[in-house]
């Protein structure tokens, strides 16, 4: 540290100041003075150098010398405040949430991103989009855009932008527009209110965009993963069930709602439960209206769509159908009532039927089948159990739909670019079984992560015909291991664990605990659950629920109930959710949701393996979805969650800041007065200037093309520069 150096320090308001380095004290610590002119002693554990005045604002992070955090932070805010709200991070695209309209998507823009009509645009999802559909003709090589953040952070939002970037490059035959309509369609059913965000989509997706030779968009294909369908039955406080609902009570029109006996959203208990209808300045009946249209436009035929909202209404009124219990009796009837009735009628069932499938269960005890009458939370769950399972069916059929309308069946060889949207970190108060395989999903896709970048890295340099030493990285193959790892990984111990009827979360606490306790990521807890030490911090997560929620099988009365129906799709549903609902079926670990789940994920990677990706990290500013508010914590918190300081931390341990020689020399050549050479020998020149001003060999090297400096350095030049040192 260098007198008059200029510091970042943390105030004693705790938030980071830049102030200026007075003298240095013989025991190594500083005085300083702050901006205000307020003079302190600061230890030098306690201040990060500051950027020079030149690299205020830049547009990519590893432009700054210094890349320490107040550095990074302030380099995003001062962007965000002028709403430049994209950021490179090299390769990465920051992306903040301006929670505002932004005047950066007009079809003029996408012009001028895609005729490159400057080279020095703003960084831009438009940009980093461009680049992938222009390597994929160039280098012939499939591309990807991996999109994540929190919930909240604009993953959604980023991804149809992309979409409309794409839509508008390779546009010609009018797939195109089917593709952007499935959002509002799949939105509709995936999407709803949360604490966090009013648009949270509750299921990853990955779009595959194809194009033909030619370069026009010929089909596409959607993949989803692990659909939330608990939000079908309960929601928290504050929170709405899928936004479908909702649209549909509002929307209808009278034939329709006399066709499917539909009332309000607040007659319904899965929906007015909580007190929560409505979402400010979100018109439902207009969504309903663009919901149609969206279904016409990816031609899904009338009769479909009366089935579906047939089946969205059985599943409202299940949640009306109540039980009680006999004075003496310990088991429960269903209430005969207008609920009953219409879900009998929607489903095409005899009300009969529906009472034996939610009220008893047969059991299979040792070759002998024994039916066992239900109390009345059982029937609960089993009403609940039934709703969730034809919502999550409806929502794939309705996916599958999509598939066959964007058709991508014969244009699987072509070239491809996909686009994942999928779920961010998640770390609450209580975390469950869906944390877990949303955190287990993130760490796949942190290693995919880091080996890219790293690969980048390590590509440039060598084509630039630099020396350098292996960077090192934070790895999270021990995490990975814990959760996947045979024979002794978390899901192969969940999987066993649910094979035996009488599990607990306590047993199953137990022998996690057991068998994982030599893996460092791994803690086991007291009240039944364990913690896990993830890339992006700890969490803790309670055993409860995870083995019906893993096992996730519906009982052979239902499945048989659903069967015997005359609504098309209740027995189309039925035949599919059959494999999975055999109560004694020896395939359970196969076809746990854990397992599954990772079979998915494997696949997604192995996917992405094949492409060329390009990465985008949503940061949400601030956490109560208003504009123009930027919290330096939560934004830190989340750099570090999502690994973009890590990708600092790899440029920081290499090279970071590059120039070229030709940049190089125009800057500092004049440093060299009379010994600059006279015909502009641009790499003679700098490396003149490098050694005239003693930056040390080891803290540069010179590619082929470029300089690569260590950090710092060009602060120390910008300090000659100016005449300040
Ligand atoms: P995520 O998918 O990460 O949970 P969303 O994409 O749904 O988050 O974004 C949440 C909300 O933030 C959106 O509904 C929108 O209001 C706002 N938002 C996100 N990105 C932008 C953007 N680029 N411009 C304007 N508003 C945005
Ligand atoms: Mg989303």
């Amino acid at each position: 540290m260098l007198q008059h150096s200029r510091i970042w320090f943390k105030a004693s308001t705790g938030n980071w100041e830049i102030g200026s380095v007075q003298s240095i004290l013989q025991d190594g610590s500083l005085i300083c003075s702050s901006n205000d002119d307020e003079v302190l002693e600061l230890a030098v554990k306690d201040i990060h150098p500051a950027n020079p005045d030149i690299l205020e604002g830049v547009d990519d992070l590893t432009k700054l010398s210094y890349l320490n955090e107040p550095s990074v932070l302030h380099d995003l805010k001062t962007r965000f405040e002028k709403d430049n709200i994209y950021t490179n991070a090299g390769p990465v695209l920051i992306a903040l949430n301006p929670f505002k309209k932004i005047p950066l998507y007009s079809a003029e823009r996408v012009q001028m991103y895609r005729d490159k009509v400057s080279k020095n645009f703003d960084p831009h999802v438009f940009a980093i989009t461009d680049s992938a559909c222009t390597a994929l003709f160039r280098d012939g090589i499939n591309q990807s855009v991996v999109i994540s953040g929190e919930s909240g952070a604009g993953k959604t939002e980023t991804a149809k932008i992309a979409m409309q970037y794409i839509a508008t490059f390779g546009g010609g035959r009018g797939v195109e527009d089917e593709i952007l309509e499935s959002n509002p369609l799949l939105e509709a059913f995936g999407n709803a209110k949360t604490l966090r965000n009013d648009n949270s989509s509750r299921f990853g997706k990955l779009i595959d965009i194809y194009f033909d030779d030619s370069g026009t968009i010929s089909g596409a294909k959607i993949q989803t993963y692990l659909l939330e369908k608990s939000r079908v039955v309960y929601q928290s406080y504050g929170e709405r069930s899928y936004h479908v609902f909702y649209q549909l009570c509002a929307g209808a029109d009278r034939a329709l709602r006399q066709k499917i006996n539909l009332k309000l959203a607040s007659d319904y208990q899965y929906l007015s439960r909580n007190g929560c209808l409505t979402i400010d300045a979100v018109d439902d009946a207009a969504q309903f209206r663009a919901m149609l249209n969206a279904m016409d436009r990816v031609r899904i035929p009338k009769n479909d769509q009366q089935r579906l909202f047939e089946m969205l209404a059985a599943v409202l009124w299940l949640g009306n159908i109540s039980f009680h219990t006999a004075e003496s009796e310990n088991y429960s009837t269903m209430a005969v009532d207008e609920a009953a009735r219409s879900v009998a009628s929607l489903l095409g069932c005899q009300i009969d039927v529906l009472h034996t499938a939610l009220c008893t269960r047969k059991i299979n005890a040792r070759g002998e089948v024994i039916i066992q009458q239900l109390t009345e939370a059982q029937a609960i769950d089993s009403r609940d159990a039934l709703a969730k399972a034809i919502y999550s069916c409806l929502f794939e059929w309705l996916v599958e739909k999509i598939n066959n309308s964007l058709d991508a069946g014969k244009a699987c060889e072509s070239k491809f670019i996909s686009i994942l949207d999928i779920y961010g970190f998640e770390s609450f108060e209580n975390n469950s079984f869906e944390q877990l395989c949303i955190n287990y999903a993130n760490e796949r896709l942190q290693q995919f992560f880091n080996h890219h970048l790293f690969k980048i890295e390590q590509d440039e340099y060598s084509s630039e015909g630099i020396d350098w030493t292996k960077i090192e990285f934070v790895d999270n193959q021990e995490c990975l291991d814990l959760i996947e790892k045979k024979p002794v990984g978390l899901i192969t111990l969940l999987d066993e664990e649910c094979s035996f009827p009488k599990a607990t979360e306590a047993s199953l606490a137990l022998k996690l605990s057991e068998h994982l306790k030599g893996n460092s990521c791994f803690k086991a807890e007291r009240s039944p659950g364990f913690t896990i030490n993830h890339y992006a911090g700890e969490v803790t997560y309670g055993t409860s629920g995870f083995l019906e929620k893993n096992r996730d099988l519906l009982h052979v009365d239902l499945l048989e109930l659903l069967g015997s129906c005359e609504h098309d799709l209740a027995k189309e549903f039925a035949a599919k959710l059959g494999g999975t609902g055999r109560l004694n079926g020896v395939d359970l670990q196969r076809r746990s949701v854990s397992t599954k789940f990772k079979n998915q994920l494997l696949n997604l990677m192995e996917r992405l393996e094949t492409t060329s990706p390009h990465f985008i990290r949503c940061v949400k500013p601030n956490n109560r979805q208003l504009r123009n508010v930027f919290d330096f914590d939560l934004v830190l918190q989340q750099l570090h969650c999502c690994g973009v300081l890590e990708v600092v931390r790899i440029a920081r341990s290499g090279y970071p800041t590059r120039y070229s020689y030709e940049h190089f020399a125009q800057r500092y050549g004049f440093l060299l007065g009379q010994t600059k050479s006279r015909h502009n020998d641009y790499r003679n020149d700098s490396l003149l200037v490098l050694q005239k001003n003693s930056i040390l060999p080891g803290a540069f090297q010179a590619g082929l093309s470029k300089l690569f400096f260590r950090p710092g350095q060009i602060g120390i030049l910008e300090h000659l520069r100016t005449g300040t040192l």
